[in-house]
């Protein structure tokens, strides 16, 4: 028996049927219905036979279908219940695919993978992303520092637009600033709303991290550096001086006045024109005080 084109939006209405299946806002639920895209999401990858996937939020399998021919093995969390038996009806002819019931958030990644996965090759995230959760699903990828070498993943197109902004555009931010620590970014293709079943609100992105093997600069103290980034971007208007030595840091206005000195930054600048080299330094240099 052929496969089911589980992209085809007439498929999707039979699942509906079959399953009294309903797609729940909340979690996101807005599935691909074109298999374009799922291809440049595969290509963009650049799976290889024996690489491994983790996949967040397989919905009906439609994205699920393609990794399980291209990789060695595809590890998808869910969330919903209500699509357990759709997946594993609409996947059992796939020996590489593993269901793991839950909440990506809550789950220990890192066990995740000595559960699942050999210790050879490549580990990638691939997924079309559930829009509500996207940056917290992204740091926590980050964050938790798991054997992964890259985030393939589809975004909302202002997320991406953050993600990937460089020093002076009005999209960088804190969440730039903490992708380029520990990947180098890039849009993969734009998406137009009409490729989702239901349409989303807005338009989306594909992007691609490439995770370093060890963070991009060097610093002594990983949480001074995002407390420094957060409260600097906590008062965005305000310049450096201003919003470093209003309270969170706990430093005194002459002393981060001559900490930006030293590190030859301009007093009068704003955050949003400081690269990630530079709030290393500050870093840095408050440490060795
Ligand atoms: N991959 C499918 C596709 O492309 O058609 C579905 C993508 S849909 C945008 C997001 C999926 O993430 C849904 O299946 C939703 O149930 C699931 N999801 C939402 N929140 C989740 C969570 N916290 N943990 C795991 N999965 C979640």
């Amino acid at each position: 028996m052929s496969e089911k084109k589980l992209y085809s939006p007439k498929v999707i209405k039979e699942i509906i049927d079959e399953y009294g299946f309903a797609f729940s806002k909340s979690l996101g639920q807005n599935f691909l219905i074109d298999k374009n895209i799922i291809d440049k999401i595969c290509d963009g990858a650049e799976i290889k036979e024996s690489d491994q996937i983790i996949e967040i939020g397989p919905g009906i399998g439609t994205l699920t279908q393609e990794l399980c021919k291209r990789a060695r093995k595809v590890v998808a969390i869910e969330i919903d219940k209500n699509l357990y038996p759709i997946l594993n009806n609409n996947l059992s002819s796939y020996d590489n695919f593993y269901l793991v019931e839950g909440d990506v958030l809550k789950i220990d990644l890192n066990a995740l993978i000595s559960d699942y996965f050999d210790d050879d090759g490549e580990i990638k995230v691939v997924a079309n992303l559930p829009y509500y959760i996207t940056t917290p699903i992204i740091m926590k990828l980050l964050e938790e520092k798991i054997r992964i070498s890259k985030i393939v993943v589809m975004v909302q197109k202002e997320v991406a637009l953050r993600m990937t902004a460089k020093p002076g555009s009005k999209d960088y931010g804190a969440l730039s600033i903490a992708v380029r620590y520990y990947s180098n970014p890039r849009i993969i293709v734009n998406v137009p709303k009409n490729v989702f079943m239901p349409r989303p609100n807005v338009d989306s992105s594909v992007i691609m991290l490439d995770i370093y093997e060890k963070p991009i600069v060097e610093v002594k103290d990983e949480k001074l550096l995002f407390k420094i980034i957060k409260a600097a971007f906590s008062k965005r208007r305000k310049t450096l001086v201003n919003a470093l030595s209003l309270g969170a840091l706990g430093i005194a206005k002459e002393d981060i006045i001559s900490i930006l000195n030293e590190c030859n930054i301009d007093v009068k600048t704003r955050a949003e024109n400081l690269s990630l080299d530079e709030f290393a330094k500050i870093t840095n240099t408050i440490l060795s005080k």
